[in-house]
């Protein structure tokens, strides 16, 4: 017998919340669509009236539980009783069928002491040191919660999670994991997995985990993101740095639409201050860590092929509905128009 443990997003506004039940299964020959749909009380999650709760959860990617044995976690989409995709099913809307879009996610996050509200490293009452030894810090002065840390990188590993790295982060307490994935769908399924994990995880130390893009408010740290870093095609072959300035520019008339899928209370983190552009504005550049979209310095190296880094999304944003938003927007960039870049274009199709 092997333990399906179900994983979803709830109906929590506006930041959806991870939920998950365990359901016992006799046997399991290890293929995707050997999982079985299960249904839930969408009553209690907000995602559907008392008089008719079931919600159906759709199996759609799973890994080997690294914190149990004989245990599968099985990330799930949501659909309405009907089998349509219920209106909290943020990676139904993406876009990218043939995964042609490769994303890696910067996960920032606080580790969280729930008994003084404050994170890990964190005096009771007041303050550690202003900002400045924590980031890629070692030693038990300034690096916070590491046992933890590992922990959660361990297991990633185990579950064959396509984990890249984690740092101590620039407050105290913060740190950052990143994910790479080749498919919008597969990065953002492997990000929900890795944030549950670290939840599961916390439980066992005691610390939770504090996904807000600013929880010390107003004060001097650094708030959480959670950079998106984007490929298609045509980005990672483009050979061409008006290509690259063409699908900045699509980014410029659509902030809002980007900003209302960036994860709540960014106006807190996107002040201008702390490297981050300022939410009112629309900037790119070289390796510019003030920009809203960095044009990291590896792809101008390699001739203007390689990726962006969108730097706006921030930690409590869902991966899947940020990641369905850039690939409308890189779509939308349309070439015809654009008569001195066909010329790029037929380069990039030779
Ligand atoms: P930094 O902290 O300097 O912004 P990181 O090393 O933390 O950068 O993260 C860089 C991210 O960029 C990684 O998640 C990596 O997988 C991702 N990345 C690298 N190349 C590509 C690419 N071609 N397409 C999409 N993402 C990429
Ligand atoms: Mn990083
Ligand atoms: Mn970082
Ligand atoms: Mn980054």
């Amino acid at each position: 017998m092997v333990k399906f443990e179900y994983v979803w997003l709830d109906g929590s506004k506006p930041t959806q919340g991870l939920r998950s039940k365990t359901k016992i299964a006799k046997d399991f020959d290890g293929k995707l669509e050997s999982i079985p749909l299960w249904s839930f009380d969408g009553s209690s999650t907000k995602q559907a009236p008392g008089g008719s709760s079931d919600c159906i959860l759709k199996p759609v990617y799973f890994v080997e539980d690294p914190l149990r044995n004989d245990a599968y976690l099985i990330m799930c989409e949501v659909l309405n009783a009907d089998g349509t995709n219920h209106e909290s099913n943020g990676r139904a809307t993406i876009e990218d069928n043939d995964n042609d879009f490769w994303f890696g996610f910067e996960q920032e996050y606080f580790l969280w002491n729930p008994q003084t509200d404050k994170p890990l490293g964190f005096p009771s009452g007041g303050y550690p040191a202003p900002q400045g030894p924590y980031y890629c810090s070692a030693g038990a002065a300034n690096a916070f919660g590491r046992n933890m840390v590992e922990k959660h990188l361990d297991a990633c590993m185990k579950a064959g999670i396509n984990i890249e790295g984690i740092n101590a982060e620039v407050a105290a307490g913060q740190w950052e994991f990143q994910i790479f994935g080749k498919g919008a769908k597969s990065a953002g399924d492997q990000i929900w997995i890795a944030r549950y994990l670290l939840e599961r995880i916390g439980e066992e130390f005691g610390v939770s985990i504090n996904w807000h893009c600013k929880p010390l408010g107003e004060l001097d740290w650094n708030g959480s993101g959670m950079h998106a870093n984007f490929s298609n095609t045509l980005l990672r072959t483009a050979g061409s740095k008006a290509i690259y300035d063409a699908v900045c520019e699509a980014f410029r008339p659509v902030v809002e639409e980007h900003m209302e899928v960036y994860g709540a209370d960014n106006h807190m983190r996107l002040t201008g201050l702390h490297e981050t552009a300022a939410i009112t504005d629309f900037s790119y550049g070289v390796s510019d860590r003030g920009a809203s979209i960095r044009i990291p310095v590896v792809t101008v190296e390699n001739g203007w092929k390689g990726y962006l880094e969108d730097r706006r999304p921030n930690s409590a944003a869902d991966p899947y509905k940020v990641a369905a938003r850039i690939i409308k927007t890189v779509k939308s960039v349309d070439f015809t128009q654009k008569a001195e870049l066909v010329k790029d274009i037929d380069l990039v199709s030779n």
